[in-house]
């Protein structure tokens, strides 16, 4: 039976860069619920239409069509497609009809894993990082700077800059953020036995190693 995951983690803790390689090698599906419903609204499927109308009438599209809508794609990839939820439940009662959903397919949630990570070491890590301005070298305040002062090592430009948004106090918005969002459905899940964490601040080779052993156990 196909392995089905949820995915969390906080903007910063590379889940993209995760899920991506998971797609990859183990052929998994990333299901984003943004993504889905601008799919099914292209392809105008019968939920895409109805999501469509509820959109352009300036209203939330409500967790029945988000669910049509994940029923539809898991009946298109079929039973073997192993899937990783992302962004999505993002409450109790979208837990449970994630639950039905699967289970009227023959499915069931097997992990939630979640990629941490250290609110003060990313602040650290994101705000102090800078770019040459000339070839976009990356450079970083504690971690890697210029061999000589102000001079880019790679093409010698003296100009460096900084992604606005790369302040502690976004940071610390986005994560809090994030705490508010999976607040609901963690302790659920936890209930469970089913949720890991994996250290995100690790590099991307070692959290891929965590995230395989908790697939493919040993
Ligand atoms: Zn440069």
């Amino acid at each position: 039976m196909a392995l089905d995951i949820i995915l969390l983690g906080p903007p910063g803790a590379g889940k993209g860069t995760q899920a991506t390689r998971l797609e990859a090698e183990r052929g998994m599906v990333q299901l984003s619920t943004g993504d889905m419903l601008r799919a099914a609204v292209k392809a105008g499927s019968p939920v895409g239409l109805q999501a469509k109308a509820v959109m352009e009438a300036g209203e939330l599209v409500s967790d029945e069509i988000v669910s049509s809508l994940i029923g539809e794609r898991l009946d298109e990839l079929g039973v073997d497609t192993p899937v990783i939820f992302d962004g999505y439940p993002r409450t109790a009662a979208q837990a449970d009809a994630l639950d039905a959903l699967l289970k009227a397919r023959g499915r069931h949630l097997d992990h939630v894993i979640e990629l941490e990570v250290d609110e003060e070491a990313l602040v650290t890590r994101i705000t102090g990082r800078f770019t040459c301005a000339n070839c976009g070298e990356g450079y970083h305040d504690q971690f890697k700077l210029p061999l000589v002062p102000g001079t880019c090592d790679r093409c010698g430009h003296h100009e460096f800059k900084r992604r606005p948004d790369d302040n502690a106090e976004t940071v610390r918005t986005r994560m809090a953020e994030y705490r508010a969002k999976t607040a609901p459905i963690l302790p659920i899940y936890e209930a469970r036995g089913i949720v890991t964490r994996i250290d995100g601040m690790a590099d991307m080779d070692s959290v891929h190693d965590a995230i395989e052993a908790v697939l493919a156990p040993a």
